[in-house]
């Protein structure tokens, strides 16, 4: 009797083992990694995004539009090469990531933790837009491409709600390359149009 239930026992271990799940599962990142906000799905901005309302305790006075001059990407990836690769502690020097469907949705935005907590950026090259400029990288090489309509429905709601929530003006909505030798955001880009878009 007692080897019977010996044998029993065993064939149940054997059992449960054959039992046991192949994959394992995904847990989503922790809180404090990039949060994501809704894709837009409409051609025109809604007043308030779904954003996380977090007190604004720096003085914001730019926001600085850049592409990340690369195919794909999104704010995991970009806070990798900047954390990683460039060693930067701070991570992610954006403030806030723009998908274009490679790597992330389509005009899905990513809020970096800079943003949520307040951090000066890394994105600009120059110390007073670093300081006091909010950066929004939009996913794409614009120099070969453009920014999709989504990605761009959701940067002029992106920028009207950081106006309202910061007070910046139109003309303090700028592009990388109007404070740094570079190309950022790529010849592509529409700037007039985006400018026509935003809160006087
Ligand atoms: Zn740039």
């Amino acid at each position: 009797m007692r080897r019977l239930c010996i044998l029993v026992f065993f064939v149940f271990l054997i059992g449960g083992c054959a039992e046991a799940p192949k994959e394992i599962v995904s847990v989503p990142p922790p809180a404090k990694g990039p949060l994501v906000a809704e894709p837009q799905k409409k051609e025109e901005p809604p007043a308030v995004l779904n954003i996380p309302r977090v007190p604004i305790t720096r003085k914001w006075s730019y926001i600085v539009i850049h592409h990340s001059a690369s195919y794909a990407g999104n704010a995991n990836a970009f806070d990798y090469i900047h954390r990683v690769k460039r060693g930067w502690e701070g991570g992610l020097g954006y403030h806030f990531v723009i998908g274009n469907g490679h790597g992330s949705g389509d005009g899905q935005i990513e809020v970096g933790h800079r943003w949520l907590c307040q951090y000066h950026g890394a994105h600009a090259g120059v110390a007073e837009y670093n300081q006091h400029g909010i950066g929004i990288c939009l996913v794409g090489n614009f120099q070969e491409d453009s920014p999709t309509p989504k990605q761009l429905a959701s940067l002029v709601a992106l920028i009207r709600e950081l106006q309202q929530l910061c007070g910046i003006p139109s003309e303090n909505v700028i592009l990388h390359r109007h404070v740094r030798n570079t190309e950022c955001p790529g010849r592509n880009f529409p700037y007039y149009e985006v400018l026509a878009k935003l809160l006087r």
